[in-house]
């Protein structure tokens, strides 16, 4: 045991427990927690329950720090390891917070040299946060240690008892040691009373209050043994005369028979101290310690015939004790190594008693010079400073004393030091209640301190300084603000200056422009003379003179002005001040010679002076001579138009195509039955248009105006005054607007009732000769058929061959005279469609079947690619493509080849038929498919026909709201088309 070993364990645990530096001792490479003192627990912000925890699991956040690390590496290496000012991250209060520290993780190490424990010391440099802490903590600790000291007094008393009976066995032991040598010697002197004597020592022992017991021969066969040691043993009466090792089979392999058998061979006694003996006990092997001797025992004769051993249990001593050793002596360790200075004082002499080696080092002092002296005669400087009155304060009061930050001297023979320290003193007491002695605990902060009055001067010095220049500043910044304020205004000055300037040179370059290049006339004119100060190139354009006028007066300059307007209006603005503007007037201007009319737009304007009289004026005139003569020419034209439109009796109109301004001529009014002098509006004009009309003549109107081309358009309308029908004929277009863009929609209005009627009259007539035509030709192809059947049963063949002509002659009429009527049903509304679903491509097939049946001169092909269906008049669909066929069979050379095909383009089918024949003229194009149209060659002379067929064609494909057109080259052949709607 070191010097400091007279204090307990518990009074260690307390000292440490106290300490204000946190102190923690851990075990294994999972460094779990074994100890951890309240500033340590504090430290991580965490509870006793981490005792007991590898230091992991009880401080996760510890996780990506390196401490965990750093100590496992001090369990493996038993090297120790010291930082400071070391960051570490801990939760604290539920907040993670940084605190910085110095600490050590020391190997603690057996006398082997293992690792057996890590104490860990650590100091908060982070200031005094957790001076206050501690010492919340050390008052709690201090119930505690006085409540603990209650109990280590209880268990000292209980050590006393069991020294006690110690003593008294040592005792008894040695009164029958005595009672053995005088035994002896009676039985030297008296054998006869041997007996006797033998039975009462016999009595004697087996009532001894210790285990007595008498072995005899080498065997160790029980002789004597006394209630105790069989109680000891737990073991019945019954084993006397028995062997030793029968009786006690576990001691086989422990060394007390043999020890006893030495001594019987040797005579030489044997004392054992708690000694180690395992005994089955109770039921199960128990580890005892036992006090005990060994001694010879002999007869009369002097001869050894067996030992006596007499024994005592000292289990519960040594167990005690040895427990207070072994902490004693890890405690004591961990005191003196650990970083806080400590130091133990007692008595009111202030005796050293305890130093760890910080202490020494504070002090500058080895363990020799200080240990056991007063502190006054080791440190005589201490004399005059607080701390004796201090130390005398604790003793008397028993009260804590802990000073944050004090300065104190200490005199080592080589120097002076002066420190700044946190130190406590913290009272211990002793069984009776009073101080007994002091602890003393010493952190040195000199350092930390030393650095901060540093930092606390700079920021002195820092203050003085920042007042200075903020007293600076604020000058600065009034004078600044002076400057800010006078500055700004001269930037708006000079931003307002700044932009009359650009304004002034833009308006003086404008000017300088308008004065020279303008495609205005512009003049200016001084004094009542009106000299010619100044004239641009337009104004002596106008006036075809150069600039050798300027300078002179006007009506020398252009002396033509004489006897016109000019000269006096100019005076008339001159003396009243006030402007003249005119427009399209007329001059006439000598240009080259010539007197020319030049018109012009114009204003004179008044210059005046200070005083409102009118010093000059400026002549600004824009000519417009072209555009007056060009409008004049235009009326010209117009009035002429109107002329020749109203003497054609012809109707106009006009449609704004955005607006849907509506204006219609006086003509068209009437045309509709209206008044002249009436408003007539869009709808008006539409009501006149009969329903059977209305809807084609609507849809004609919407699709010229959306996509242009012309309008052509014949119809009845129903006079609005006497609702009388009456036939028009129109012809309309979109006009651009002067922009270029289409935006009216006008034309011509014809009546054409008379015409209309004349043809309504011969179409009459002509259904009516065809009608007429009908039956006799009906006959006479009958009287043909009979009068051929005749000629063939006679063999007739000359009537034959002449009747076969009759018969084509007959057919070609009757196709004539069906065409007229279709025609004239056509013309008067006659004709209805058939409307019904059928598939086109089947129609197209059927009708090339039927064609190539009769047809030989040419080979006709067809090309139908997918089933079309869709609704109309089947028949006259047919009925169309068979003239479309008849007409490439009429028009190309025998021998040539037609092809036809039909098939679905998007949502209309489209049937075509292509001859390799004479083609068709593209003058001819458009008109081939109007009425009565024949084109006129040398070839369609040879070929019968009156141009009905293809009018009859596009009639009937535009009801059902086709389109028909043909593509042609002249000479090589011609593509009839026809589209109709699919449904
Ligand atoms: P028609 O054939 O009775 O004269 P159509 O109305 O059928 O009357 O034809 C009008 C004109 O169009 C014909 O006179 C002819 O000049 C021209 N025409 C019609 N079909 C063809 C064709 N396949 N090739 C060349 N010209 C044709």
């Amino acid at each position: 045991m070191n010097n400091y070993s007279r204090f307990s364990s518990d009074e260690l645990l307390d000292i440490l427990a106290l300490s204000p530096n946190a102190t923690g001792v851990y075990t294994s490479r999972d460094i779990i927690i074994q100890y951890a003192n309240d500033a340590m627990l504090n430290f991580w912000g965490k509870s006793t329950a981490v005792i007991g925890l590898p230091m992991q699991l009880a401080i996760p956040e510890l996780e990506g720090q390196p401490f965990i690390g750093l100590l496992q590496d001090v369990w493996e290496t038993g090297i120790t390891y010291e930082a400071s000012d070391t960051a570490a991250d801990l939760l604290v209060k539920g907040k993670m917070s940084t605190f910085y520290f110095d600490f050590v993780y020391r190997a603690l190490k057996n006398s082997e040299g293992d690792v057996y424990a890590i104490l860990h010391t650590a100091t908060d440099v982070t200031e005094r946060y957790l001076n206050q802490q501690v010492l919340k903590n050390a008052k709690k600790t201090q119930q505690q240690l006085t409540r603990e000291q209650a109990l280590n007094e209880e268990l000292n008393n209980a050590i006393e008892e069991l020294r006690a009976s110690n003593e008294e066995l040592n005792e008894t032991q040695f009164k029958l040691q005595v009672l053995n040598s005088e035994l002896e010697d009676r039985v030297d002197r008296r054998t006869k009373a041997l007996a006797e004597s033998e039975a009462n020592l016999r009595n004697m022992i087996l009532q001894a209050p210790v285990a007595i017991g008498l072995f005899a021969g080498y065997d160790m066969v029980l002789d004597v043994v006394n209630d105790k040691f069989l109680e000891l043993w737990g073991r019945e009466r019954s084993v006397i005369g028995q062997k030793l090792e029968d009786v006690l089979p576990e001691l086989k392999d422990q060394p007390y028979i043999k020890i006893m058998q030495e001594v019987y061979t040797t005579n030489v006694p044997y004392i054992g101290r708690e000694a180690n003996v395992m005994l089955n006990r109770n039921g199960h092997p128990e580890q005892g310690y036992y006090n005990f001797i060994n001694q010879p025992f002999k007869n009369a004769a002097g001869e050894t015939t067996g030992i006596m051993v007499v024994a005592a249990e000292v289990t519960d001593q040594v167990l005690a004790g040895n427990r207070i050793k072994h902490s004693e002596n890890r405690l004591s360790a961990m005191v003196m190594s650990t970083p806080i200075s400590m130091a133990i004082l007692e008595g009111h002499d202030m005796v050293i008693t305890v130093a760890n080696h910080s202490m020494l080092d504070i002090w500058g002092r080895t363990s020799e010079q200080v240990l056991e002296q007063k502190l006054l005669d080791v440190f005589p400087e201490l004399i005059d400073q607080p701390f004796p009155k201090m130390l005398d304060e604790v003793f008397a009061t028993g009260k804590r004393l802990a000073i944050s930050e004090i300065a104190v001297d200490i005199v080592t023979p080589e120097t002076t030091k002066h420190l700044y320290v946190n130190f406590s003193y913290d009272p211990l007491f002793a069984a009776d209640g009073q101080v007994e002695s002091i602890m003393v605990s010493v952190v040195n902060i000199t350092d930390a301190v030393e650095a901060r009055k540093q930092l606390e001067q700079n920021e002195a010095e820092l203050q003085v300084l920042n007042e200075e220049i903020s007293a600076a500043n604020e000058e600065l910044a009034a004078t600044n603000e002076e400057l800010f304020a006078t500055n700004e205004e001269l930037n708006e000055t000079q931003h307002d200056l700044q932009r009359i300037i650009n304004e002034l040179e833009t308006s003086e370059g404008k000017l300088r422009y308008m004065l020279a290049d303008a495609p205005i006339a512009i003049a200016l004119f001084t004094g009542r003379d009106m000299v010619i100060e100044s004239a641009n190139k337009k104004a002596l354009e106008a006036w075809g003179k150069d600039s050798s006028v300027v300078g002179k007066p006007l009506h020398i300059a252009l002396p033509e002005l004489a006897g016109q307007q000019f000269l006096n209006l100019l005076d008339n603005v001159f003396t009243s001040g006030v402007a003249y503007n005119g427009n399209e007037v007329k001059a006439l201007i000598e240009q080259g010679g010539k007197t020319e009319e030049v018109y012009s737009n114009f204003v004179y304007h008044p210059l005046k002076d200070s005083k409102g009289a009118t010093t000059s004026i400026i002549l600004v005139a824009s000519i417009v001579t072209e555009q007056v003569k060009a409008r004049k020419e235009v009326q010209k034209a117009e009035e002429q138009t109107r002329f020749a439109i109203e003497a054609a009796n012809v109707g106009t109109w006009f449609l704004d195509v955005e607006t849907r301004e509506f204006i219609v001529s006086a003509r068209l009014k009437e045309q509709f039955g209206y008044r002249a002098d009436e408003d007539v509006s869009y709808d008006m004009v539409v009501a006149a248009i009969p329903e059977d009309y209305k809807e084609r003549v609507l849809k004609a109107v919407e699709r010229v105006i959306s996509t242009g081309g012309d309008y052509v358009m014949e119809h009845p309308v129903i006079g609005h005054d006497n609702q009388k029908k009456r036939w028009v004929r129109a012809f309309g277009k979109l006009y651009p607007n002067e922009s270029g863009k289409l935006t009216h929609f006008s034309g011509l209005m014809m009546d054409i009732t008379e015409q209309k009627e004349d043809e309504q009259r011969k179409n009459d007539f002509i259904g009516m000769v065809s009608h007429e035509l009908k039956t006799p030709l009906t006959s006479l192809s009958a009287y043909a058929q009979m009068l051929y059947n005749k000629a063939r049963n006679n063999d007739d063949g000359f009537t034959l061959n002449a009747l076969e002509k009759v018969n084509a002659q007959v057919k070609k009429m009757s196709a004539m005279v069906n065409g007229f009527l279709n025609v004239s049903r056509l013309e008067s509304g006659k004709i209805f469609l058939n409307m019904h679903a059928f598939r086109l491509d089947e129609l197209v097939n059927e009708m090339i079947a039927d064609a190539n049946l009769t047809i030989a001169s040419h080979s006709i092909s067809v090309t139908t690619t997918e089933a079309i269906s869709l609704t109309g008049d089947r028949d006259k669909i047919g009925s169309v493509i068979s003239n479309l066929l008849s007409n490439a069979v009429k028009y190309s050379p025998r021998g040539r080849r037609i092809e036809v095909a039909c098939e679905l383009l998007g949502n209309m089918a489209r049937v075509s038929v292509k001859d390799e024949g004479m083609g068709v003229k593209p003058n001819d194009i458009e008109k081939i498919f109007d009425r009565y149209y024949r084109v006129e060659s040398t070839h369609t002379q040879t070929v019968s026909g009156f141009g009905i067929g293809l009018y009859i064609c596009a009639e009937i494909v535009q009801r059902h709201d086709g389109r028909i057109w043909v593509e042609s080259e002249q000479g090589e052949g011609s593509t009839f088309y026809f589209t109709l709607p699919v449904n």
